[in-house]
């Protein structure tokens, strides 16, 4: 039956999974640890059978048994770190997408810091199970069966060793409780220092043009004296420690030997049990120490299952959205409302509207009356919102993403362009079809000017498009948004960076999308486009305030204007 922690949630149940490969590698683990008595029969072997018969003969018996069980131990360790190496990818496997999924989800819900962690949580979960520390849990149980045979050979000796394990486990666990959270401080203080200047090299332009390096290397130093100092107490306590814990085990070790001797001495003991109880006194602690050192990560890799629990809780595989026909981009808004955390007051208040398909409708208003939000709002990317959108009188949610998508051209503001080819940025990272990419970028006047770069479609973009200029950059993010002749379009200031030929290839562009009978949202501050609109909305802090057919809103605009100026 399966215990309650296992029912819990997609990552307990895919540990679950596992349960075969780790009862193996618990069997394993025993077949390891019951040789790894062998050495110690040996000893005791040459000790007593074979140093009193004299026979060369059962010395090389004993030796090639010895060397046999070698053998199947190092084969036996060497399949149990497969079988976790195997697991760990296959645990991997199993999640990555669920990770990558609800990652993405997490991030559109403005849940960002969870989005960081979750692939490094799952590395250290994956890492935690191939590592070594898993493996001293699974050596542990027998630190009892070395003591219980140090027992048989003399319980004076079982005793110590027991006494021993009890020590080595309290000194190394204080010292790994001790120095932990000044690692952690060390290493929090040097990660801070490190992202002072990552950020700052990010807008390393302004910094240089206005000469506020000085400025900034002041803070830097603060910084970075800080996390040097850390550094250095949470290293010098680690080495006073270590010497310490050396001290400990040296002085156990060969006080194990002394006592072994004074046993000798008295004759309750052979040699050869001397030796070989010293042997075991090692073997038994070994796992102890192992344990111990892993606890840190055995912590961090819980830590990292806990929060991939939540994040996959709370972002779950989205059950595919409902099919519908291909959209055709009737827009309805109905009591539309968007928020934002720290905000008094909503974004978007309760917004009606209808913008009808087939048309082009251009939003304008002051900058911040919401107008991007509501952009955000249609194509269903806004996570705090009340009301409804519906595309073709259907919520926007309730639409398969993946159906959806292809029907969707969507710029934004920032267009947000990624690293890679121009054909793939415009083919949206899809397996590239050349005549819908050089439709697109014909559509939108920047064929020629892509076949003017040394490698034309081929050219890589850089981060975010680096090596465009601002209307490059825009203009290839409006081909992107015209790519496989979506049904609706939603762009946010297409005509930002734009200059007078760019305009008016986009103004041929939104024409020829309204001929071919496509929804248009236009978002701009220039009335430049104006001259295709069928309907003009405007906007004034989160409200609709007109919504009409173009030159009726024009005539309400103008004695507002004549009365301004
Ligand atoms: P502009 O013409 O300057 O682009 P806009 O009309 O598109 O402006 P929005 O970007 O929609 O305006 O912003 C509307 C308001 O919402 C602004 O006051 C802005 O500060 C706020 N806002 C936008 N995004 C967020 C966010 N993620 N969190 C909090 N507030 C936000």
């Amino acid at each position: 039956m399966k215990p309650d922690f296992f029912k819990r949630s997609a990552l307990s149940r895919q540990l679950w999974e596992f349960r075969r490969e780790f009862l193996w590698v618990g069997i394993f683990s025993m077949i390891a640890n019951i040789l790894m008595l062998a050495p110690t029969l040996y000893m005791l072997q040459l000790y007593g059978r074979v140093m009193k018969s004299g026979s060369e003969l059962t010395l090389l018996m004993v030796t090639l048994f010895l060397l046999f069980f070698y053998a199947v131990m190092a084969f036996a360790e060497w399949l149990r770190s497969r079988l976790l190496v195997r697991a760990g990818v296959r645990l991997d496997e199993a999640l990555n997408s669920l990770v990558f999924n609800a990652s993405f989800e997490a991030y559109l819900n403005s849940a960002r810091r969870h989005v960081a962690e979750a692939f490094s949580d799952l590395t250290n979960i994956r890492q935690f199970l191939t590592a070594n520390g898993i493996i001293a849990f699974f050596d542990t149980p027998w630190t009892p069966v070395y003591i219980a045979v140090i027992f048989l050979l003399s319980p004076f000796l079982g005793w110590l060793s027991i006494l021993f394990a009890l020590i080595q486990l309290g000194v190394t666990w204080l010292s790994n409780r001790l120095s932990m959270k000044e690692i952690q401080i060390a290493t929090d203080a040097g990660n801070d220092s490190y992202r002072y200047v990552q950020s700052k090299l990010r807008n390393i332009e302004p910094v240089h043009a206005m000469g506020m390096a000085g400025n900034l290397r002041q803070h830097w130093y603060r910084l970075h004296d800080a996390s040097l100092a850390k550094a250095e107490e949470s290293q010098d306590r680690q080495h006073r420690q270590q010497s310490f814990t050396k001290f400990v085990r040296y002085s156990m070790q060969s006080l194990t030997l002394g006592a072994g001797a004074l046993m000798v001495i008295d004759g309750k003991m052979s040699a050869g049990s001397m030796i070989a109880a010293n042997v075991l006194m090692s073997k038994a602690l070994q796992p102890l120490d192992l344990v111990v050192a892993t606890w840190k990560p055995f912590v961090q890799a819980r830590t990292a299952f806990v929060r991939l629990e939540k994040l996959l809780e709370d972002f779950p595989e989205r059950a595919p959205g409902s099919r519908h026909q291909d959209p055709f981009g009737e827009i309805r808004l109905e009591g539309l409302s968007a928020t934002a955390e720290g905000r008094k007051t909503p974004i978007l208040d309760n917004l009606t509207a209808m913008f009808p398909s087939g048309k082009v409708t251009v939003i304008l208003g002051p900058s911040g009356s919401g107008k991007s939000t509501l952009a955000r709002c249609i194509i269903g990317v806004w996570p705090d919102k009340k009301g409804r959108v519906l595309i073709d009188n259907e919520p926007v949610e309730s639409w398969d993403r993946m159906e959806l998508g292809p029907h969707i051209g969507y710029l934004p503001q920032d267009i947000e362009l990624f690293d890679g080819s121009i054909a793939e940025n415009i083919a949206r990272f899809a397996e590239v079809d050349s005549i819908k990419v050089i439709e697109a970028a014909k559509r939108t006047g920047i064929h020629e000017m892509i076949l003017r770069f040394p490698r034309g479609y081929n050219t890589q973009i850089g981060e975010a498009g680096s090596i465009l200029s601002g209307g490059q950059r825009q203009r290839l993010g409006l081909a992107r948004a015209m790519y496989g002749n979506p049904a609706l379009l939603v762009l946010d200031e297409p005509n930002a960076n734009l200059d007078d030929a760019g305009e008016r290839s986009l103004l041929d562009a939104v024409n020829d999308l309204r001929k071919a009978g496509k929804t248009v949202l236009l978002i701009t501050h220039r009335p430049s486009v104006l001259a295709a609109a069928d309907i003009l909305v405007v906007m004034q802090q989160g409200h609709i305030i007109h919504c009409g057919p173009r030159d009726e809103v024009l005539a309400l605009l103008r004695p507002t204007e004549k009365k301004a100026g």
